[in-house]
């Protein structure tokens, strides 16, 4: 175990899991100094000389490797990884056939040729002080829905077969949730007369999975992720 990353998470400020069902948008986030998951690569990267724009892992097993180590520090259980790796590709276990998943793939792809082009260049400015700009959002959820959604929906399976705990499902929908309404709020400020006919068949798809969601898990509303949709202690 790596003796700098025990320490962080011995530290008594550090909010417990709070980078479970985040959007990973560190930049933005208000909780860097609290974040067991921030802390521990902001210090993985030091010790890997990584630079500014350099990737944080060198390769898939150096990323595994992390995710472990997190993973144990936490008291948080690997099983899906294990299974990802121990199984051929589809072979796993965890797939969805739910249609609700499918659409949100749809609206990924979809928002992805609208918004790409424009967004990357606005991304390579880096982060402004004033917060991201809608394109922004709209391109740092869209692909983040269909994974978050398809991750909640795959822990709902098995929670239904008994063999998974509640709170990933609801956590990881909850989170979906989020992202969903943030693309809303960024899709609204971007709609013109000129641009209706394609932004608005997005909103309307994501209202759908909105609808989806709750009629899926009733409890994921409900779910808060301490220090994002409450303060922590
Ligand atoms: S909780 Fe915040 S700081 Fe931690 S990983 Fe998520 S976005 Fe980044």
């Amino acid at each position: 175990m790596n003796a700098r990353f025990l320490a962080i998470a011995r530290d008594p400020s550090i909010i417990p899991g709070v980078h479970h069902y985040c959007d990973e948008w560190c930049h933005y986030c208000p909780v860097t100094r609290r974040c067991l998951g921030f802390r521990c690569t902001d210090e993985f990267r030091r010790q890997r000389g990584r630079r500014g724009g350099d990737a944080t892992f060198a390769s898939i097993e150096e990323a595994i490797a992390f995710t472990r180590e997190l993973a144990a520090l936490d008291g948080s259980p690997t099983e899906d990884l294990d299974a990802i790796l121990a199984n051929l590709p589809r072979r796993s276990g965890r797939e969805t056939a739910d249609p609700l998943a499918a659409l949100a793939w749809d609206y990924a792809v979809t928002a992805a040729f609208l918004f790409t082009a424009e967004t990357m260049a606005i991304i390579g400015e880096g982060p402004r002080a004033s917060g991201p700009v809608p394109v922004e959002t709209v391109l740092w959820y869209h692909l983040r829905i269909y994974m978050k959604l398809v991750r909640a929906l795959i822990s709902l399976a098995r929670v239904h077969e008994g063999a998974h705990r509640v709170e990933d499902a609801n956590g990881c929908a909850k989170l979906t949730l989020v992202s969903i309404a943030r693309s809303r709020t960024a899709l609204a400020a971007l709609r013109t007369a000129v641009n209706a006919r394609a932004i608005d068949p997005l909103i309307a798809t994501l209202t759908a999975l909105e609808q989806g969601i709750d009629e899926r898990l009733p409890g994921a509303r409900r779910f808060l992720r301490v220090g994002l949709d409450c303060p922590a202690a």
